[in-house]
């Protein structure tokens, strides 16, 4: 490394930064109008907006990544909020139960200046139901003389009020601090550590799309009635699953079987079961209703799991609709529409006639083994070498970039770092991301290239 002109200290750095494994979930619950948006905001630097909601308006993004204090996490917000569908008591719940559901750990938002509210001790049993640990926010605390409302909160039995303003930023810092004391380095379903155990799969989609009617024809017969296998814990929510002659964890089914207060277009709260599913796979089952043209909704939910980073199969449902002019046309928009994922595993299923049922675990197989690539380093330093001499870089400027050398910094997905004498244009990036897949897989996972640039 050092002859190429780089430091071996920002090499090791470079590769430790980029090959980093999945990062812990938090999730800031709380009453609506507490302040939980401005207190992510706070935490994500503003670096994306996030945007005031008003009731019924669609929110698709509700994961962030945050920083405090050099080390890195999820932030899940759920600032956005549906009054108008739901009571606001099960709005809240349901809301915080998602989202609990999803994190390794919880920052309770509370108005200081209001008090403890019947709703806010709905959260507290839910909390102390889920068990996860939590850090206390007494929110609205924007000078000194809050400091004694806050106080009242140790009521909730949740432990020390942390006062807090989150719209001057004012004890921000020391709650933070809080949080990263009880957050745990990785995700606690850490990936790979229940070796043997069930792979987790999220089964995700549109509404309508069949998730239910799948669920149901897989687990019909083979529903798993042991309650504890060899290393695994059994969430309420989560389903195993026999397929295939393997048990596989459907993580949170229970926010697929319908919930009789959840049916009228809640919009934001399938966005927010949506992350917190495909938080806790490793793999994401994306359905598509063949029958309709593919949805921005549809894309919406793809781009969530591939932001997520994790494996991923489309299966295209109700094929036993499909005639043959539909067939043609879904081609053409697969063409369209799913180009950024082409390399996902497409199976075409019917949940209604069975229809390639047996197709989907081993298109989930090949997902898990591409996401799981690691392609040694002299291989890769092979392939760059002979990729950079018979395809170089165009000349800018009069220079002519090139790629060094390179190193795969980790898998879960496959993450790449490459080290270059000079800036690497997208156009090549995408061209050096192609020929990767087509020497060595990668089908079914989304596959990150960093560039260093020697200074
Ligand atoms: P959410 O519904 O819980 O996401 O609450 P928001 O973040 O949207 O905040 C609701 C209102 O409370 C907004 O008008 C904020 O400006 C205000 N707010 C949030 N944090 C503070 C704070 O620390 N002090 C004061 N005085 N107002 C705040
Ligand atoms: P979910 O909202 O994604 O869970 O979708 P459901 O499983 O509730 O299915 C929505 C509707 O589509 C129901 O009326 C199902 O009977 C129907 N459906 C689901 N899968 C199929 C399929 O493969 N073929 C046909 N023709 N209808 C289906």
């Amino acid at each position: 490394a050092a002859e190429e002109g780089f430091d071996i200290e920002d090499v090791e750095g470079a590769i430790e930064a980029a090959g980093h494994g999945p990062l812990p979930v938090l999730a800031v619950v709380g009453r609506p109008n507490v302040g939980k948006s401005t207190l992510v905001n706070r935490m994500i630097g503003r670096r994306e907006a996030v945007v005031e909601d008003r009731p019924g308006v669609t929110r698709d993004r509700v994961t962030y990544e945050a920083e405090w204090a050099g080390r890195r996490f999820k932030v899940v917000d759920t600032g956005g909020w549906e009054q108008d569908v739901l009571g606001i008591d099960a709005s809240v719940a349901a809301q915080a139960e998602y989202a609990i559901e999803a994190a390794d750990a919880v920052v309770f938002v509370v108005d200081a200046k209001v008090g403890a509210t019947d709703t806010d001790e709905a959260v507290v049993r839910l909390l102390r139901k889920a068990g996860k640990p939590v850090v206390l926010c007494a929110n609205k605390v924007d000078g000194p003389s809050g400091e004694a409302d806050a106080a009242y909160l140790w009521n909730l039995g949740l432990g020390e009020p942390h006062p807090v303003s989150a719209l001057h930023g004012r004890g921000t810092g020391d709650m933070l601090d809080a949080v990263l004391e009880v957050l745990p380095d990785a995700p606690e379903q850490s990936f790979g550590t229940a070796i043997g155990g069930p792979r987790r799969v999220a089964l995700i989609g549109r509404p309508n799309v069949g998730k239910s009617s799948l669920l149901n024809k897989v687990a019909g017969e083979e529903r798993v009635v042991v309650n504890e296998l060899a290393g695994t814990t059994r969430d309420p929510v989560d389903e195993l699953i026999e397929l295939g002659g393997k048990t596989w964890k459907f993580v949170d089914t229970a926010g697929i079987r319908k919930r009789v207060h959840l049916q009228q277009g809640a919009d934001y709260y399938a966005s927010l079961r949506t992350a917190a599913a495909v938080e806790k796979a490793e793999v994401a089952v994306v359905l598509i209703d063949a029958s309709e043209s593919i949805s921005v909704q549809d894309q919406r939910i793809i781009t969530m799991a591939v932001e997520a980073g994790r494996a991923m199969v489309i299966a295209f449902n109700k094929w036993d609709t499909l005639d043959e002019e539909r067939r043609y046309y879904l081609e053409r928009e697969i063409e369209t529409e799913l180009g950024q994922v082409a390399w996902a595993p497409r199976v075409n299923v019917s949940a209604r006639t069975g229809r390639h049922m047996e197709k989907l675990v081993p298109a989930i197989e090949t997902a898990l083994a591409g996401w799981e690539t690691r392609v040694p380093t002299g291989r890769l330093n092979a392939f760059l070498g002979e990729l950079v001499s018979a395809h170089p870089h165009p000349v800018r400027g009069g220079k002519q970039p090139r790629i060094l050398f390179g190193t795969q910094a980790g898998t879960k997905p496959p993450r790449f770092v490459l080290f270059a004498s000079g800036f690497i244009e997208a156009g090549y990036r995408r061209f050096i991301e192609r020929r990767l897949r087509e020497e060595f897989g990668f089908e079914g996972t989304p596959i990150h290239i960093s560039v260093r640039v020697r200074e």
